[in-house]
C-alpha cells in the first residue's frame, strides 16, 4: 500500500527576505531590459538610396566590444532593395555617438560606486590590518564582498533606469547598439541620444 505523496503547493505567496530579493532582482532586470530598434535613415551600399530600413528583430552578437567599434544587434533591411544594412547601420552609429558623452548622471553614479569601493578598499583594508580578528574581518571584508553583486546590479538598474526619463515628457528610448562598451539609445519622441555606460 502506498502513502499518498503530499503534492507540493502550486503557489506560494511572496512572502520573507528571498522572495523579496527576487522581487527586487526582476525589478533590476526588467529596467536593465533594452528595447531595440532603429529609426534614423542609413545610407544602403547596394542600392545608394538612404532610407530607414525596416526593423526586423535583433540578434545577439558576439562582437568583441572595444574602443570606438559600434556592436549593432538590430536586423535591419533597406526599404527599397531588401539588401542586409547592418553593416552601414554600424557607420551611421559611429557618426551619431562618437561626440555623444556619456550621460552625466550616469557618470556620477559611476564615480560614487568607485569611489565607494576605493574608499572601502582603503579605510577597510587599512583596518583589517591593523586589527586581525577574524569577527572584524567579517564585517569588513567578507560582509562588503557579498554585498558587491547585488549593489553592481542595483547600479546597473539605476543607470539604465536613466532612460525611463527624457526632457520631453515622453520617453520612449530604443536602444541602437553599442560603440565600444557603451550603449546608445535615441528616444523616439524627440530624438534625443542619450549614452550610456555600466
Ligand atoms: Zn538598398
Ligand atoms: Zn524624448
Amino acid at each position: 500500500m502506498h502513502e499518498p505523496t503530499s503534492e507540493p503547493p502550486l503557489f506560494r505567496p511572496p512572502q520573507g527576505p528571498t522572495s523579496r530579493f527576487r522581487a527586487w532582482h526582476e525589478r533590476c532586470t526588467q529596467q536593465t531590459l533594452l528595447d531595440h530598434g532603429w529609426d534614423v535613415p542609413v545610407t544602403c551600399a547596394t542600392c545608394g538610396d538612404r532610407n530607414v530600413p525596416e526593423f526586423k528583430g535583433w540578434t545577439p552578437s558576439q562582437a568583441i566590444r572595444v574602443g570606438k567599434s559600434p556592436t549593432v544587434y538590430a536586423d535591419l533591411a533597406c526599404t527599397q532593395c531588401g539588401a542586409n544594412v547592418k553593416k552601414e547601420a554600424g557607420v551611421e552609429l559611429v557618426s551619431l555617438f562618437e561626440n555623444q558623452p556619456i550621460d552625466p548622471r550616469n557618470k556620477r553614479i559611476l564615480s560614487l560606486f568607485l569611489g565607494g569601493i576605493l574608499f572601502w578598499l582603503v579605510t577597510g583594508m587599512g583596518l583589517f590590518g591593523i586589527m586581525r580578528t577574524p569577527l572584524f574581518g567579517f564585517f569588513v571584508v567578507s560582509l562588503p564582498m557579498m554585498a558587491l553583486v547585488p549593489v553592481m546590479m542595483g547600479m546597473n538598474a539605476k543607470i539604465q533606469g536613466l532612460r525611463r526619463t527624457c526632457p520631453c515628457g515622453t520617453p520612449a528610448y530604443k536602444f541602437m547598439g553599442m560603440l565600444g562598451r557603451s550603449y546608445c539609445f535615441r528616444c523616439s519622441t524627440c530624438g534625443r541620444l542619450m549614452r550610456l555606460k555600466d
